[in-house]
């Protein structure tokens, strides 16, 4: 436990250090659960949002793309459940006040508490097991009753903000804008079902404890797609989106073995079927993306709330019927931080220990480093300078770096992942006459130096970025 505690640590200070990921508004003293992606994060982080869409726009027939606007009428929230239900079980130390959320504190005491379970049966699960569990700041057993407390973020907006008027919340999913969009996307494009839409958009969930820095925290972005097909069609397609998703986390380059499927024990009552993927994060098995079976439950409701007819009419048979949902639901900043607690190493290389990011190459912020082996000399500076500008205009993320010797810049570029440093020398300007205009290519992961022809350079590493 000492030790994956210390990963993560270890994690979040290579995060700060080098650029990835900062906490929030941190000059007035940070905001708790709201994170910034630096210079390095954004550009990982843009990759990551890249290899989904290529995965679930690009590579299929029938998905379309969609950006669906964060505020939303209010009787969005109320047809999803959302104003009613979305609620986790609080409860107050009553020496130092925190907040602690019950399901998840007796969830590490090895209880389950049904996820749509009422306050009472929460309470009665707690007090069987109160003496098991302390406060997580000052470790004292005295909390309050739990009390079902609301994640929605309430917001102002226009004709909603005069006395009387309904909240209008910010978005505790973003899926709900392909709900809302769906009749659009029908008229417009006339899809055949099935079909998919595919959505990447922020959600806010006011989090009673946000946690595990990434992992858990209110403003966050999801990438979502719901898949509409014909009703009790359900099974066979259910097993295809979970495989399909399941080989997304491998093309990401993470472990198989830190991956794993787990099943609900407790449905929602419309749900057919429900499976989370989850990663084993420094603090355990943790959920990253929900699957979702979801049957007619959300046109339904959406339908019901706003009066519209939400059917399907199929353009061969004129068959008209509400098509049922497969939903994913991922969450981007959670798989942003299994990718990084996949990539960490620490290990030998020249005699030093060094720590060392081994992301996939589509993934890594700068894919190459361009170093003048020497920075006062002039001709080399003249040469690498003319190298890394024409690199850069066929792959954006390369990066200039003639700072410190060139074992400090190798380890610069380890901690953050880059796959490749080039290194021009004076056989790059023709010392070794057979070596002119080859440069030193260094991989990350074995450190073996090669030599490549600098009209070859852009295809090597782009060939190695495709595969
Ligand atoms: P949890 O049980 O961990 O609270 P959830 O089941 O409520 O998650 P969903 O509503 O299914 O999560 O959301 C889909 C995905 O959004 C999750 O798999 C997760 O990756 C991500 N997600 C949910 N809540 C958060 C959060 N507070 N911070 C970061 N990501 C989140």
């Amino acid at each position: 436990m000492a030790e994956s505690q210390n990963l993560m640590e270890k994690i979040v200070s290579l995060c700060k250090r080098r650029g990835f990921v900062y906490q929030g508004s941190e000059i007035y003293g940070g905001l708790a659960g709201i994170y910034d992606f630096g210079p390095r994060g954004v550009e990982l982080l843009n990759n990551l949002k890249k290899s989904w869409w290529q995965a679930n726009v690009y590579d299929k027939e029938n998905f379309y793309g969609l950006d669906s606007g964060m505020f939303k009428h209010p009787r969005t929230w109320e047809a999803s459940g959302h104003v009613g239900g979305f609620a986790d079980p609080l409860a107050e130390c009553r020496t130092c006040h925190a907040r602690i959320r019950v399901d998840k504190e007796l969830a590490n005491v090895g209880v389950t508490a049904d996820e749509k379970m009422s306050e009472d049966a929460i309470n009665e699960l707690f007090d069987q097991n109160r003496d098991k569990i302390k406060c997580p700041v000052c470790g004292k057993k005295d909390f309050t009753r739990a009390k079902a407390f609301n994640l929605l973020v309430k917001s102002n907006l226009g004709d909603f903000t005069s006395e009387g008027a309904e909240p209008v919340y910010l978005p505790g999913e973003a899926c709900q804008g392909i709900y809302l969009d769906y009749k659009n996307i029908v008229d417009t494009m006339q899809p055949k079902v099935p079909f998919g839409v595919a959505q990447i958009g922020k959600a806010f969930r006011n989090e009673i404890s946000p946690r595990n820095f990434l992992f858990r925290t209110r403003e966050f972005e999801q990438a979502d797609t719901q898949l509409f097909i014909r009703p009790n069609e359900n099974k066979e397609a259910y097993e295809a989106l979970k495989k399909d998703r399941w080989n997304w986390y491998l093309s990401l380059g993470i472990k198989e073995n830190k991956l794993r499927f787990k099943q609900h024990e407790n449905l929602v009552f419309y749900a057919k079927d429900a499976w989370d993927i989850e990663y084993e994060f420094p603090s355990g098995f943790d959920e990253v993306e929900g699957i979702h079976d979801r049957t007619d439950y959300d046109l339904s409701q959406h339908m019901k709330f706003s009066g519209v007819d939400l059917n399907y009419t199929d353009p061969t048979t004129a068959e008209k019927y509400i098509p049922w949902i497969l939903e994913t639901s991922m969450g981007m900043g959670r798989v942003f931080l299994a990718v990084l607690c996949d990539a960490y190493y620490e290990d030998e290389m020249d005699g030093e220990t060094r720590v060392v990011l081994k992301l996939a190459p589509h993934l890594a912020p700068v894919k190459a480093a361009v170093f003048p082996l020497l920075k006062n000399k002039p001709e080399l500076v003249e040469k690498a300078r003319e190298i890394y500008s024409a690199l850069k205009k066929q792959i954006p993320q390369i990066m200039w770096d003639d700072n410190g010797n060139i074992g400090k810049r190798y380890r610069r570029q380890d901690e953050i992942g880059t796959p490749w440093c080039i290194t021009i020398d004076f056989d790059t300007l023709g010392e070794t006459p057979e070596l002119k205009d080859t440069v030193t290519v260094r991989d990350r992961d074995t450190g073996q130096q090669t030599r490549v022809p600098v009209a070859e350079l852009s295809g090597f590493i782009t060939s190695k970025i495709n595969l």
